[in-house]
């Protein structure tokens, strides 16, 4: 179901579909767009105001990236934090293109650096913070080169109605005057009707097309337990999830630092984030969650905005969200790379009692009833007894349009029904009657039980005709089942103290008339998940190319999910390509991460085909070569006779070697042949300006033990995790300097 508010021109549409698909499939290495991401990329080629709503892990960045490096110009992308700014920044190179940043947080070389790129006309995207973009100096400094269109990232920042406001994206209403004929193009993952309409009227955009794609997450599966002993219960989902990424959120501080200290004494790996904590520990936990250093953040409602990692496997929320709104947000930080992942809800009324005493200190009554609804409307999706899926759409507006989804614990019938459930209901209800209708959840189920708790023979409950009715139910049962039975409307709970009351269709009930539905609330610890995208993939081989990743993050610096997303690991892991044909069949891998990796992937699959015997190019066309090129075919280290012309300059400037290449069309082998050469004639020595330090260090370790007879016996014990090229240079470096100190 993908619905846009309104259609766009597709006669238009399809005249630039084909050549974004082209870049889609160059850079990204992805064969199709998202929905919708098509129509939102045409109307920013087309100069059309837009608003595209789509939910996280929709693709939003794309809608901009694509026509960004397809158009003429500069494009300028508003976005509110830094640490967001740094992650596209960084991806946007991965894939070998030219964006970059401008924030507080740099030096002042690195933004000379950057206002030379723009002079300069080699910048296709800037990210820029909204009060830095509408200042006099910026504007007049822009104006120097041809701004192609401006994108204004998590647009309803600008609505005070949404639930991340700031002031300072207000400046934004006068974009549309500072720059006058460029199209205004709004991202937002917030779905209400009123915020969209305040991003459109905010940044003044002139006849826009809204796009409004599905808010479902199918590749999410949703679950609700009852919460018991919270930290059993979560132990039992990170068992399905060992050595993968997740969330756990609680509601306060104090629960996330109790909740993050008994998982670490249990074993597992776990950082606390929250408010409370100094600048310093929130950065180091967020960074170590983000390089994977560490697998699992507990945290507070602050953890989550300017995180895009991509491969979060799980959310657990230890306790309930205060809106269906912030549950979607959070929850939907799983599995944005379209992957499988889980979202369960540890779930007691005690929750709503904390948000309502929270929610004593709002004075504003409007404020507080939307609080009290929206805590209302939570609490029904705790309780009920429909597809989340279905519950979680419907709250934004939408629908779904199978019945089933089979990726929540209703739908997958996780939670089975009873056999009597008439006669349950019916024991419940005459209880609830018999105490008088003066008592809540808790204590109506100790009283089924058949607790002799001093409350309950103070009230001489304990001679009642249903104390002890439901003897053979767990107390949490019963909890679960007076839930049941009020989301379906047979009681109520009234009052501060939640107080049970049977209602008038709870008395037909108690007749006979009607027929209530009871789920028994699983006991399994083993359950089903959505369709997974595991098929064919070697497990082990994945967990090989996950420490390459690994590896080759902390070599550039930057996540390991943005060296490769988890889905083109586990393609790599089913398709096991060792010839670059095949590599490029992977979806994710677009010409710049070819080059970059090429060598290293297909050497640690070649190496783990041959040990373990497996097949290669599993389902992958291949027409010539059948031998990777890259570890068989050496060029001989021949001497170079002239240098051309054109590479002079770069050498002299010490441009990166992929920037040279990419600048003049050529293989960065082919530069780094050039380069050797100028390195020989000029006997340069320090190359940290091509080779970073760290590489050299590697590298120069090796050299003392082999030598530096052969390259390929050094790629090898490198684990080809080093392009030759690198080698090449590194070994030159190494020559000239031996050749020095004899
Ligand atoms: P959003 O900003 O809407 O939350 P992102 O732009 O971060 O979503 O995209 C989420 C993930 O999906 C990223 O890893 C991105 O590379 C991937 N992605 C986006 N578009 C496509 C596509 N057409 N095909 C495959 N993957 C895609
Ligand atoms: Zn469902």
């Amino acid at each position: 179901m993908n619905s846009s508010e309104s259609t766009t021109d597709t006669a238009a549409d399809s005249g630039y579909a084909l050549q974004l698909r082209t870049q889609l499939q160059k850079h990204w290495g992805y064969s199709d767009f998202r929905p919708l991401q098509r129509e939102a990329m045409s109307l920013v080629m087309g100069d059309r105001d837009s608003l595209v709503v789509l939910p996280t892990g929709g693709g939003k960045s794309l809608c901009y990236q694509v026509p960004a490096i397809s158009r003429d110009g500069l494009a300028l992308i508003v976005s509110p934090l830094i640490s967001l700014m740094k992650d596209q920044v960084d991806s946007l190179q991965s894939v070998g293109i030219k964006a970059a940043c401008i924030n507080s947080m740099q030096t002042q070389r690195d933004k000379i650096e950057v206002a030379d790129l723009i002079r300069r006309r080699e910048l296709k995207l800037l990210y820029i913070a909204p009060e830095r973009l509408v200042q006099p100096k910026t504007i007049e400094f822009l104006a120097q080169s041809k701004v192609s269109f401006i994108a204004v990232d998590e647009a309803h920042c600008i609505s005070q109605w949404g639930h991340d406001f700031r002031p300072e994206y207000r400046q934004l209403s006068s974009l549309r005057d500072v720059f006058p004929g460029v199209s205004i193009h709004g991202y937002t993952a917030t779905a209400t009707p009123q915020v969209r309409n305040d991003i459109v009227e905010q940044l003044g955009l002139k006849n826009a097309e809204v796009l409004v794609g599905s808010f479902d997450r199918p590749n999410l599966v949703y679950r609700v337990e009852r919460r018991a002993d919270g930290i059993t219960q979560i132990q039992q989902i990170l068992k399905r999830h060992k050595g993968e990424t997740g969330i756990i959120y609680c509601i306060s501080r104090k629960n996330v630092e109790a909740t993050s200290q008994a998982l670490n004494r249990l074993g597992f790996r776990t950082l606390p984030y929250h408010a409370g904590l100094s600048d310093d520990d929130r950065h180091r936990s967020q960074e170590a969650f983000i390089e994977e250093k560490v697998d699992i953040i507990v945290a507070t409602v602050a953890f989550g905005m300017g995180i895009d990692k991509s491969n979060v496997r799980f959310v657990i929320h230890a306790e309930m969200p205060k809106s269906l709104e912030h549950y979607q947000q959070e929850s939907g930080r799983a599995g944005r790379d379209g992957l499988e992942a889980e979202c369960t809800l540890l779930y007691s009324p005690a929750d709503a009692e904390i948000w309502n005493f929270l929610m004593n200190d709002v004075e504003d009554p409007a404020v507080k009833a939307a609080g009290e609804t929206s805590l209302r409307s939570m609490r029904q999706y705790c309780t009920s007894m429909r597809c989340r899926h279905q519950l979680l759409v419907e709250h934004f507006g939408q629908k779904l349009d199978s019945l089933n989804c089979g990726a929540c614990d209703i739908c997958l019938k996780e939670m089975q029904p009873v056999e009597e459930p008439l006669v349950i209901a019916q024991k419940i209800l005459s209880s609830v009657i018999r105490q008088g209708e003066r008592f809540g959840a808790a204590y109506t189920a100790q009283v089924l039980k058949g607790s002799k708790n001093k409350r309950i023979t103070e009230n001489g409950h304990d001679s009642l005709s249903t104390w002890g009715l439901l003897k053979a139910d767990s107390e949490l049962q019963i909890r679960s089942w007076i839930d049941q039975l009020v989301s379906q409307g047979f009681m109520r709970s009234v009052g501060e103290y939640n107080c049970l009351q049977v209602t008038s269709t709870g008395r037909q009930l108690l007749k006979g008339q009607l027929q209530p539905t009871l789920l028994k609330t699983r006991t399994t610890e083993k359950v089903a998940s959505a369709e997974d995208k595991w098929e064919g993939v070697d497990r082990d081989l994945f967990e090989e190319l996950r420490g390459m990743r690994n590896r080759l993050a902390v070599q550039k610096n930057v996540p390991p999910y943005i060296v490769f997303g988890d889905g083109t690991l586990r393609a790599l892991a089913a398709h096991r390509p060792t010839t670059r044909q095949g590599l490029q069949q992977i979806q994710g891998i677009g010409v710049k991460k070819l080059q970059e990796f090429g060598p290293v992937v297909l050497f640690t699959i070649q190496q783990w085909c041959e040990q373990h015997k497996l097949s290669s190019n599993v389902g992958l066309s291949l027409d010539e070569e059948t031998v990777p090129q890259e570890i068989t075919k050496i060029e001989p280290r021949a001497a170079v006779s002239s240098i051309p012309e054109e590479y002079l300059e770069y050498f002299e400037q010490r441009i990166p070697v992929e920037e040279v290449a990419d600048q003049l069309d050529r293989t960065a082998d082919t530069v780094v042949k050039y380069l050797t050469a100028f390195l020989q004639r000029r006997r340069i020595t320090d190359i940290g300006s091509w080779v970073p330090l760290i590489q050299q260090t590697r590298i120069e370790e090796s050299l003392g033990r082999l030598g530096s007879e052969r390259l390929k016996p050094l790629f090898e014990d490198l684990k080809g995790e080093i392009p030759y090229y690198v080698i090449r240079l590194v070994v030159t470096a190494w020559e000239l300097k031996q050749q020095e100190d004899s």
